[in-house]
């Protein structure tokens, strides 16, 4: 006899996607039960945690997983070229992401969120008037359903969402190297990231988390640039590095019947930099707000399709025309860039108001102007 419970809404994951998802809602007084298929949250969660200073002031978020603040970035050649990005300010964090989740999900739980764990949802079916939630013993019935499993993409190809457009590779180990404690060292070079790039962000206690976004073979990749970049420690074994898939692009559908796809699950993650924090929690604003509408006045759910894809999409489409454009560049041509950037004040200038932290078509469209006529003129 399988346990039965009622819920408004019922969210299935608890990433910070879904424990924020869960909390928002809480906090507009609907009844939410929220449905995780490990034993807790947070435990071991392979990120590397960067999240821009916006996305505090924007979202609810917990301050005191915050290890370091970061005030300037070091972008480094195929030959070792750098260029400094300086902005006087702090505009990143790196969160410990265990101490992140676990306070989402307390914030939802003293909200009201009933939570529950061990529990894998295994179906969701709609029968004309509410959702059946279904894991091993039990089976929740909710007016409507928030999909938050992260890349697990099981309940996807059971209910019809599809999968991302593909997948990039994040690898990453935590290493004793000393680095600036309030810089991140980002590296160029088709030696250790075709197409790509590789990563050196502090930590804690001198700790750095040292990783590549590649498409494949990703702990090779990852030795080669320790090896080329970290310099004299200790060898790193392959099985210290860990391995995990990240979405690069949508799913072909987040909403269907009355359940809605959220976060990485429907693919909201920056294809430029594998970051999934700040569009995963922008899209669970999207998602509470249309739930809201949809249960007090009756508005379309299908609304989120079109709210979040306005919003994200064309960034998620002009981040993956940049992945294929960089995975035809050749080192020399690298080094072109970087020596043009170097030595053209005005050109830099005219980039920097440019930047921002979340949303990179701007820079891009600067760039891809500007070096499609620089390559040219060198091929
Ligand atoms: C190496 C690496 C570095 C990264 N660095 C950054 C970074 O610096 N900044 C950043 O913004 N992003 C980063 N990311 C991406 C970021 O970690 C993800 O985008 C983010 O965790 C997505 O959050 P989420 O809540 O959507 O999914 P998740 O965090 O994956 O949570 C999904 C939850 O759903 C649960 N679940 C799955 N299926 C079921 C089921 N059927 N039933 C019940 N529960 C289920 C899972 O157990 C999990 O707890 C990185 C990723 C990698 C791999």
């Amino acid at each position: 006899m399988k346990c039965k419970r009622r819920y408004d809404i019922v969210v299935v994951g608890a990433g910070p996607v879904g424990s924020y998802t869960a909390y928002l809602l809480a906090q507009k007084s609907f009844k939410v039960g929220i449905v995780e298929k490990k034993d807790g949250v947070g435990d071991g969660v392979l990120c590397t945690g960067v999240i821009g200073t916006k996305a505090f002031d924007r979202f609810d978020l917990p301050g005191e997983s915050v290890v370091t603040k970061i005030d300037s970035a070091v972008f480094f050649s195929p030959s070792g070229q750098k260029l400094l990005y300086e902005p006087n300010e702090v505009f990143a964090c790196v969160v410990d992401r265990d101490v992140f989740d676990q306070r989402l999900l307390r914030k939802a739980v003293e909200s009201g969120v009933d939570a529950f764990f061990r529990h894998r949802v295994s179906d969701i079916e709609y029968n004309g008037s509410y959702c059946s939630v279904k894991t091993r013993g039990s089976v929740y019935h909710a007016r409507a359903v928030v999909v938050a499993t992260g890349v697990d993409y099981c309940l996807h190809d059971r209910l019809g969402f599809g999968r991302p457009d593909g997948f990039l590779y994040g690898s990453q180990v935590d290493l004793s190297v000393p680095s600036l404690p309030s810089r991140v060292e980002v590296h160029i070079g088709q030696d250790f990231a075709p197409g790509s790039f590789g990563w050196i962000v502090p930590f804690r206690n001198g700790s750095s988390r040292i990783g590549v976004i590649v498409q494949k073979e990703g702990k090779v990749w990852l030795r080669n640039l320790i090896a080329k970049r970290v310099g004299k420690i200790p060898p790193v074994q392959a099985c210290d590095i860990r391995v995990k898939p990240i979405a690069c692009g949508p799913v072909k559908r987040s909403s269907k019947d009355r359940v809605l796809v959220v976060g990485e699950a429907a693919g909201q993650v920056k294809t430029t930099t594998g970051g999934g924090i700040y569009y995963g929690l922008l899209c669970a604003e999207i998602a509470a707000d249309c739930i809201e509408k949809n249960l007090r006045s009756g508005c379309r759910l299908d609304d989120y399709e079109v709210a979040w894809r306005s919003a994200l999409a064309a960034e998620l489409d002009i981040g993956r025309n940049l992945r294929s454009l960089a995975l035809k560049l050749s080192d020399q041509d690298i080094e072109r860039l970087f020596t043009f950037a170097k030595q053209n004040r005005f050109w830099v200038e005219l980039l920097i108001p440019r930047i921002d932290f979340d949303y990179h078509s701007d820079v891009i469209f600067y760039c891809m102007k500007s070096f499609s006529h620089l390559l040219q003129l060198n091929h």
